[in-house]
């Protein structure tokens, strides 16, 4: 077997993780993504549960005259606790995501590119920060106004009413809405 070399998903060689055809997989707490988690409902000790599970494969893709794509593919897998907004009790939102990332050298090229393509464009850094990357991809997936599909005591006003009251979002909502039509 070929000795492939270690590679670090927070400070990420884009290039050589392509070139290399190689694979990474791991588990991160929900508790962890700064941004994401107060978009959260905490459970009772104030902390946030659950974990994103994902998985992140390079891939090398020969061009003609000799030169090469780099690309990375991500998976991902979480269960969100959320507020419901209808009936304020706790509910969970499962989300699954999958995205072709294609590296190129500069902005220009990811400009160009970007227009033209389905699948996300992104300028080669050094050190790709995937946990970054993977916490922009589950902001956007968010469900703006997470809800039961039936509310298990609609009429009560259920749950605890207080777990939703500092919960921002209408902040978030407003700063999603930008890339999403309402729905
Ligand atoms: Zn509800």
């Amino acid at each position: 077997m070929k000795k492939t070399p270690e590679f670090n998903p927070r400070r990420l060689d884009a290039r050589a993780f392509s070139k290399n055809g190689a694979t990474l997989s791991g588990r991160w707490p929900l508790s962890g993504f700064t941004r994401l988690r107060d978009a959260l409902a905490a459970s009772h000790d104030g902390t946030v549960q659950g974990a994103v599970d994902w998985t992140v494969r390079g891939e090398e893709v020969p061009q003609r005259g000799g030169a090469t794509q780099a690309w990375v593919h991500l998976e991902a897998r979480t269960v969100l606790p959320l507020v419901c907004q209808r009936c304020l009790g706790p509910t969970h939102e499962t989300l699954t995501l999958e995205r072709d990332y294609q590296f190129v050298a500069d902005e220009e090229t990811a400009r160009l590119l970007d227009a033209e393509v389905e699948h996300e464009v992104l300028v080669l850094e050094r050190e790709l920060d995937l946990h970054a990357l993977l916490e922009d991809e589950l902001l956007l997936d968010l469900p703006l106004v997470p809800r039961h599909e039936v509310c298990p005591q609609p009429l009560e006003g259920g749950g605890n009413g207080s777990a939703a009251g500092d919960k921002p979002f209408a902040a978030l909502a407003g700063m999603i809405g930008a890339r999403r039509d309402s729905d």
